[in-house]
């Protein structure tokens, strides 16, 4: 098997991993997965923790190691989480975007610069007519908001961007 095809059942494996936190949104498609080596039999997957205050993270290590494991020609997978990238909402694919839509969260905004005003479309009817009730969703990373169209209660990813470098000293 050449390493092309290594790396490409290594990610088709990642594609069916999911976050504890957003059951059906694969580790893959949150942006998650930054580097992943292959050296022959031994398999070492760089990933980017999402939310500082999502506590999964050994949780999540654990299920990535053992469904790369079940790969018959891997022997070993080592997964390390890596503070020294940044991870963003910008990181989600659309097909992730579509997941989160389809269990009722709105997906984080595009190009959201930090002090922006945060609009969110309700993911059931797209609706911008939307007001946020809570913050403090049930996760961290997410906030409760409320349609007043199709009058569902619903949640939102927060944005979340790289920071930008400052000037101040
Ligand atoms: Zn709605």
């Amino acid at each position: 098997m050449s390493e092309i095809d290594r790396l490409e059942e290594i990610t088709a494996v990642l594609k069916t991993v999911d976050d504890p936190e957003l059951p059906s949104v694969s580790v893959y498609d949150l942006g998650m997965v930054h580097k992943v080596n292959v050296e022959e039999d031994t398999i070492t997957i760089q990933m980017v923790p999402t939310f500082a205050g999502c506590p999964a993270l050994d949780f999540i290590e654990i299920k990535v190691k053992r469904a790369i494991e079940e790969l018959e020609w891997v022997k070993e997978c080592h997964v390390k989480f890596t503070m020294e990238h940044q991870w963003s909402t910008e990181a989600i694919t659309n097909k992730g975007k579509e997941e989160l839509k389809k269990h009722g969260i709105a997906p984080p905004p595009e190009n959201y610069r930090p002090g922006d005003e945060w609009s969110v479309n309700c993911p059931y009817c797209d609706s911008t007519y939307t007001s946020m009730e809570n913050v403090f969703g049930p996760t961290a990373c997410r906030s409760i908001l409320y349609c007043h169209s199709c009058r569902n209660p619903f949640e939102a990813m927060k944005p979340v961007v790289k920071p930008q470098i400052s000037m101040k000293k």
